[in-house]
């Protein structure tokens, strides 16, 4: 006898998290910060370990105010998850059910196919053009009486590129009003190109769109779990009553204030992650790599059947990467250390490759 499941999860992979490194190895496979926690953030956590046996406030008053004063909205726009891939599939839980319809591009996030297939709607992928950005002429064709949901993942993940603000204006205009658009903005910090379009104005010019922040990449609390989306009231009711009760805690709460307060020291943190950033891209395509200039804090090469051997040889050289074969590598901009391994493991590949 077999147990009766969901014949439909079949299709769904179990998350496949960025490899494991090797101790002394160097991990940019998952995009996680360089950094080790700051110090403040530290005293924050340990100030609230006595208090443990408790549980968290689902309302997260202190931090919910301070993310409010930081975007000028309301508090009540502003829901809290277990990281925003959580809020992610608040987002989806909230507004589409089974037969119903969630565009992304593809290649973008991961989670993103898993969650919508849990939730029950159906994925509509739509490829990256041939620049590896969002093709949103394709998107918006594709949208039909059936689409729910839009995922714009902005900067995208993996590619690194960039959704400019006149063309996602054009295109929320474009979009059905009662279709919602979810700007999930996870790189937003590493940014430098002053022409994305910027969520959260998005968001207060029109009633149909909602941002995705984490704390995971850019605050470096990618172990703690937390992030937010700021979304419609409407919305963000349904999203308090499909978020998991109690699934942010007390100390990610005070990791995340903390982080909030340290704003400038975090900002020196973000800038060397870029400068990093930009140094592997400059290497790797003066190697004469097919890199995309990224706006986020890893770089992507357009390896296509080359993948595999290219992440073999970053591993002999003591890095791991995230590579989705035939397709391409993800590489996480890391320490001056782990991009000088990027360079040194790439610069041979070459020689080797053009032999
Ligand atoms: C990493 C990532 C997230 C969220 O990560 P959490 O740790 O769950 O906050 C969301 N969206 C994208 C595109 C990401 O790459």
């Amino acid at each position: 006898m077999t147990l009766h499941q969901r014949p439909s999860l079949q299709s769904v992979p179990a998350y496949k998290q960025g490899k494991p490194a090797a101790a002394g190895a160097s991990k940019l496979s998952s995009n996680e910060s360089p950094h080790s926690p700051l110090p403040s953030v530290l005293d924050a956590i340990s100030e609230g370990l006595g208090t443990i046996h408790r549980y968290p406030s689902i309302a997260a008053p202190q931090l919910t105010a301070e993310l409010a004063a930081l975007h000028q909205v309301d508090p009540q726009h502003i829901t809290l998850g277990a990281g925003s891939v959580e809020v992610a599939a608040q987002l989806i839980h909230a507004v589409a059910a089974e037969g119903d319809e969630v565009m992304y591009a593809w290649r973008s996030f991961e989670a993103y196919p898993s969650l919508v297939r849990i939730a029950g709607a159906t994925p509509v992928e739509v490829p990256l053009d041939a620049d590896s950005k969002h093709d949103l002429p394709a998107m918006l064709a594709a949208v039909t009486e059936k689409t729910r949901l839009i995922f714009i993942c902005n900067p995208n993940n993996p590619t690194g590129t960039v959704v400019e603000a006149k063309a996602l204006e054009d295109f929320i205009a474009a979009v059905p009003r009662d279709v919602l658009i979810v700007i999930d903005e996870a790189y937003v910090h590493f940014d430098r190109s002053a022409v994305r379009a910027d969520g959260v104005e998005l968001f207060k010019n029109n009633p149909n769109v909602a941002v995705l922040h984490t704390f995971s990449k850019a605050y470096g609390l990618a172990g703690l779990r937390i992030g937010y989306a700021i979304s419609p009231l409407e919305v963000a009711e349904n999203l308090r009553k499909v978020a998991i009760p109690f699934g942010v805690s007390d100390l990610a709460q005070r990791a995340a204030v903390a982080s909030l307060h340290a704003a400038d020291e975090l900002s020196v943190r973000i800038n060397e992650v870029v400068a990093q950033r930009e140094r592997m891209y400059e290497a790797l395509e003066v190697a004469g790599y097919p890199v995309v200039k990224s706006q986020a804090n890893f770089v992507w090469i357009n390896a296509g059947d080359d993948t595999l051997d290219i992440e073999a040889k970053l591993a002999d050289g003591g890095v791991v990467v995230r590579a989705f074969p035939g397709d391409g590598l993800r590489i996480s901009s890391g320490s001056e250390l782990d991009v000088d391994r990027v360079i040194a493991a790439l610069a041979s590949v070459r020689e080797g490759a053009q032999a």
